[in-house]
């Protein structure tokens, strides 16, 4: 049996525990602590193979397995049917940016790509787009502040569309699709594509409407390094002859991902957080809690009586990104450097914006959203 700790012991004990805030970053953000210490406890010795997944081979047996799984868990999890392809590129969502058009725009031979713009990251999918075919808004709230998702009915869709873009997480401001459109009771034949970088693995997709759904990881999947493109087997084989092997989707999938050295480590820990994610009880009790909490939150700034206030319409509010302003800038910097001080850290809004955000994904828990709730009310008691 264990003696116990002297008091002194203890102390120094708690003097090497590593100091965890809640962390409200947008990304990269918060990871489960659990997913962290496995990583490290792996960190030496990957079960025993006597290296570590950093300096593994990527064609070695026992790499192959960690692909294989983080592959079938993500299937498993989102539900993907057997018609989509699973692929980990790089590049990042800024990446897809281009490398979507470049696979999708020779589909028809007009190069038309419509774009619905609700927020910064549509914004700038739109505007690189425009290098690669004939763009059109299909909608937009560029003249709107980005406070709402515009009603699909009256979406402009061209019949000859390559394909229509969304992003169904606005990540700067917090606006959000509840549900993906269905574009042919709209009309409209072209594939959905969606950018889902911020709130993928947060809750359902529906595959009979999406067609391509990409996200860079770090956000609800785990570390930056490593995108996740799901894509419908008929999408690929279209590919611009420039487009580079690297990025053209058909070659991804038939090298499984694997035509050069894949980010080796950040699929590792992909892996680790799929695995966790399971373990929560997958993606259905994951948006339960991401309802629950985010709830929570808009709930403490909607009865401040106007002291925080979120500018979303309250039905396409953002169930990832909750960015609130207050009254003043000085306030808003005191509140910042209060909240830091208190573990709850990086709240400042994007700088487009100003404010406050705080990211609350998957791996944020709910204890993280109760004490930022208190210091709310606690800050707005003593500065109100
Ligand atoms: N799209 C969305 C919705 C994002 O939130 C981000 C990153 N914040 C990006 C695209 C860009 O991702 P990356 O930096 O991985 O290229």
């Amino acid at each position: 049996m264990n003696a116990p700790l002297t008091p002194q012991a203890a102390l120094a004990a708690d003097a090497l525990a590593p100091r965890r805030v809640f962390n409200f970053s947008p990304g990269p953000s918060t990871m489960p602590q659990s997913v962290l210490e496995q990583a490290a406890a792996e960190m030496l010795d990957y079960r025993g193979c006597g290296v570590s997944v950093l300096e593994m081979s990527h064609r070695s047996a026992a790499f192959e397995d960690i692909l294989a799984r983080a592959e079938q868990d993500l299937r498993d999890l989102l539900a993907i049917p057997a018609a989509f392809k699973v692929l980990f590129m790089q590049g990042g969502a800024i990446g897809q940016n281009a490398i979507v058009p470049m696979n999708l725009v020779a589909r028809r031979p007009g190069r038309a790509i419509d774009v619905v713009v609700t927020g910064e990251w549509s914004r700038k999918s739109w505007t690189e787009a425009q290098r690669y075919g004939d763009v059109a808004l299909a909608a937009s709230t560029l003249g709107a502040a980005h406070d709402h998702i515009p009603d699909p009915a009256g979406w402009a869709l061209r019949q000859d569309a390559s394909y229509v873009h969304l992003c169904s997480n606005e990540t700067v401001h917090g606006v959000e699709f509840q549900t993906l459109p269905d574009l042919r009771a709209l009309g409209s034949e072209a594939p959905l594509v969606v950018d889902a970088s911020s709130n993928i693995a947060s809750r359902t997709i529906d595959w009979t409407r999406a067609a391509l759904v990409f996200a860079g990881a770090q956000k609800n999947l785990g570390p930056s390094g490593i995108t996740v493109v799901i894509v419908r087997e008929d999408l690929l084989g279209h590919a611009l002859p420039t487009c580079p092997s690297v990025f053209d989707y058909r070659v991804t999938a038939e090298q499984r991902s694997m035509l050069n050295t894949p980010p080796t480590y950040p699929i590792y820990l992909l892996g680790l957080m799929l695995q966790w994610l399971k373990g929560e009880g997958g993606v259905p009790a994951i948006e339960q809690r991401n309802r629950a909490k985010s709830d929570r939150l808009y709930a403490a700034i909607d009865g401040s009586g106007g002291f925080y206030r979120n500018p979303v319409a309250p039905a396409d509010r953002s169930r990832m990104n909750v960015p609130f302003v207050m009254p003043s800038e000085a306030l808003t910097d005191r509140f910042v450097a209060e909240a830091e001080a208190a573990g709850l850290s990086s709240l400042r809004g994007h700088k487009s914006v100003g404010g406050l955000r705080a990211s609350i994904y998957n791996a944020m828990p709910e204890a993280g959203v109760e004490a930022l709730v208190a210091f709310m009310h606690d800050f707005q008691r003593r500065h109100g």
